[in-house]
């Protein structure tokens, strides 16, 4: 894989963006100029190559020239903009969007013996759950399996954060990871390159971690700190800035979503007026994108968030709106992800042309499903879902919650250590 810059026509707006295409295709498209479609995004947005030559990336070569600034606005190609959606459609659309707003984050797990209105129920779920796990096996008790597969191979860990690491709170700013969860991920760090890949911003998920030995991939992986590989000389093309971190090593930044940090910024501003009225809305600043979380928000109140960010997205069609647990995101319109975070870390690493690499994916949410994805496309890693409740995933292992993921890192840590005594 190579990564290859385009030219992406998205509304009244024209802005570059960083693809991972074939090598052969881009030795191909390299200096051209070709009209494609981009059937990714919801806008059918005409997307160019850029005809800006040495854009394709060999894999060996990781380092990028500085970002350009967002374009000014006489430079944007004039495109006509969406026709309004008839109202029954928006209705529908509405309603699905209510639907998971509603379902979106699974019932607490029962403490005890607290009290249920319907055991019935209650058994149901623990059968479903148990029915579930024959399609996702359990990690801890499928470890010899994992073990088997591992030997022999170099392991790369990639680690989501909320909810994998951290339980999910009521506040985000609360999402503590324990000291015995760090001193865990520590340990594995210092066995495998590890990477955590959150949707909170870089700065933020290191606040929580508080581990200089990882990489860290915020914005849902559009902000990653990667290391500088040995084999790179600079003056090399692209968007990689160099840069330190907080102990002074050198480090390759790359911001592949650095052009909407303005129009980021302003949707902030104008969203956090708009539900301020409504009670429990929390707007959290994740650098390249915007959260709203309704996790505190009463259920009545669910439609009322969902309009009022619509309405306010309505202005900025180079924007969407995904969703987490409790939580809807803004995000940019491009073709970057968590999995494509994955592809990246793994080839900033030197990891990504071997046969002897296994990369594993933790996670917890939807977001996270672009990773599992890019590991099971390419048959070769796997995910682990982290989920209390049955869900459909492209993961192929499960673990009930973040105790469990701490109970994993340690074994595989401890496997480790035996294998290389
Ligand atoms: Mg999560």
């Amino acid at each position: 894989m190579g990564l290859m810059r385009f030219m992406h026509v998205c509304g009244d707006k024209t802005l570059r963006r960083w693809f991972f295409i074939d090598k052969r295709f881009a030795a191909v498209l390299r200096g051209s100029l070709v009209l494609l479609m981009d059937l990714k995004t919801s806008l059918n947005s005409p997307v160019f190559v850029d005809p800006l030559p040495s854009l394709a990336l060999p894999s060996a070569v990781m380092t990028y020239t500085t970002p350009t600034s967002f374009p000014a606005s006489g430079l944007y190609l004039n495109t006509p903009k969406k026709k309004p959606l008839p109202s029954k459609i928006e209705e529908v659309r509405a309603a699905g969007w209510l639907d998971l707003m509603l379902a979106s984050s699974p019932p607490r797990k029962r403490q005890g013996k607290e009290f249920l209105p319907n055991d019935i129920q209650a058994d149901d779920l623990d059968l479903r759950y148990h029915n579930w796990m024959v399609k996702y096996p359990s990690a801890l008790t499928s470890f010899e399996a994992i073990t088997e597969l591992a030997r022999g191979k170099r392991l790369a860990l990639f680690l989501d954060y909320d909810g994998t690491l951290s339980p999910i709170v009521d506040n985000p700013a609360n999402a503590v990871m324990s000291d015995e969860m760090r001193a865990a991920v520590r340990h594995v760090a210092s066995l495998f390159p590890t990477a955590i890949i959150s949707g909170r911003s870089r700065d933020k998920v290191f606040d929580f971690v508080k581990l200089t030995e990882l990489y860290y991939a915020g914005s849902h992986g559009m902000d990653i700190m990667g290391p500088v590989r040995k084999s790179e000389s600079s003056g090399h093309p692209v968007e990689c800035v160099r840069s330190t971190d907080s102990e002074g090593k050198e480090v390759n930044l790359f911001q592949p979503a650095s052009e909407f940090l303005p129009m980021i910024a302003e949707v902030f501003h104008n969203l956090s007026g708009s539900i301020r009225d409504i009670d429990g809305a929390r707007m959290e600043d994740n650098k390249f994108c915007v959260s709203v979380h309704y996790r505190n928000v009463a259920p009545h109140d669910y439609e009322k968030v969902h309009q009022r960010v619509t309405n306010v997205l309505k202005d900025y069609p180079c924007l969407r709106l995904t969703h987490g647990r409790k939580v809807l995101e803004v995000r940019p319109v491009i073709d970057w992800n968590k999995g494509k975070a994955v592809e990246f870390l793994l080839e900033s690493l030197g990891l990504s042309e071997s046969d002897d690499v296994l990369p594993i994916y933790v996670g917890d949410d939807k977001t996270d499903e672009d990773a599992f994805k890019v590991l099971k496309a390419n048959n070769r890693g796997f995910g682990i879902l982290v989920s209390s409740v049955p869900k459909d995933s492209d993961a192929f292992y499960s673990l009930k919650d973040p105790a469990e993921v701490m109970e994993f890192l340690s074994k595989l840590a401890a496997w480790k250590e035996e294998e290389s005594s």
